[in-house]
This record gives C-alpha cells, sequence and structure tokens, in this order.
C-alpha cells in the first residue's frame, strides 16, 4: 500500500541527476535562470516557486520548491510553507480546469531512502491521478511514455496556473 501511494514521484529526473555536476542543483538553476520554458518554471512567488516534473509521472505533474536552499522540511519557516501550500492548492486548480483528473498525490520524499530524487533540495510534488493510470501509460526501454508533449504541458499549465492565482480569495 505504501509502495503504491509513494511511487509516483520515483522516477524524478534520473537521467538529469546522473549528467549534472554535484555541486548543481537543478531547483537554484531553474530558478535562477530567465529561460522559464526550458527549465519548466510555471510560477515565482516571494519564497518559492513552482515547476514541472522533467519526467512527469502523469501529465501536468509539477513541483513546488522553496527558493532556499535546504533538504529537512523543519528548515522551511511557517511563512514559506503556507506560500507552497498555497501554490499547490493553485497547482490543483489549473490541473483540474486543463486535465480533469479523478485524485492527486501530494506529499514530500525526504531522503533517498524514501524516493527523492534530488534530496538536497526539498519539494512538494503535485500529481494529478486518474482512475486506471498506471494501466494507461506504457513502459518503452525503461522509459514512461507520456500521452502529451512537455512543452504543450507547460504552455497549458503556465495559462491555467496564471487564471488559478488570479481568481484565488
Ligand atoms: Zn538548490
Amino acid at each position: 500500500m505504501v509502495e503504491t501511494l509513494f511511487a509516483p514521484w520515483r522516477l524524478e529526473y534520473v537521467s538529469t541527476a546522473d549528467k549534472r555536476d554535484r555541486n548543481e542543483c537543478i531547483f537554484c538553476d531553474a530558478f535562477a535562470s530567465a529561460d522559464d520554458p526550458s527549465t519548466l518554471t510555471l510560477r515565482r512567488d516571494r519564497r518559492s516557486f513552482s515547476l514541472l516534473n522533467l519526467y512527469p509521472y502523469t501529465t501536468g505533474h509539477a513541483m513546488v520548491a522553496p527558493i532556499q536552499h535546504c533538504s529537512d522540511l523543519s528548515d522551511i519557516d511557517e511563512v514559506t510553507l503556507t506560500e507552497m501550500m498555497r501554490t499547490a492548492q493553485d497547482l490543483m486548480v489549473a490541473m483540474r480546469e486543463e486535465y480533469h483528473p479523478h485524485g492527486f498525490n501530494v506529499g514530500f520524499n525526504i531522503g533517498e531512502a524514501a524516493g527523492a530524487g534530488i534530496e538536497e533540495h526539498i519539494h512538494l510534488h503535485v500529481v494529478p491521478r486518474w482512475r486506471g493510470d498506471n494501466n494507461m501509460m506504457t513502459v518503452v526501454g525503461g522509459t514512461r511514455v507520456i500521452p502529451e508533449d512537455i512543452g504543450r504541458t507547460f504552455e497549458r499549465m503556465s495559462a491555467a496556473l496564471k487564471d488559478a492565482g488570479e481568481q484565488r480569495v
């Protein structure tokens, strides 16, 4: 049961992680970059930011990370945590609008043993789920085949997230 619950984000950034320098952090790099489409950065807030997972478990799979480079949930202050959860709410609104999922997995993997792909910079996963989505996706040569192009997902989610933020009370 636990296996199933935490399986969605096991495959995050595996390929990128192999190639990158140990001193680099993909979250810090994404935030520092001005090229949002190439880093898949959806939104920057005061203390955190959100981006799409380059290797999504399902179409729309997004993450929210603090701007501060830290590895533990205990290191994040209350204001930042609140902002991150508000962003998770907005992401869910955007996903519902664009993709009509039946449910969501929302959570943190802390440490490599728990399935964190990038354990040095904590991040919150927001994964849209559909009934039977495990069966829907084909696995070819160890790579998940996702129905929608990531560039297209970025366009759709960027626009929908902007709307979600503006509509928020
Ligand atoms: Zn970092």
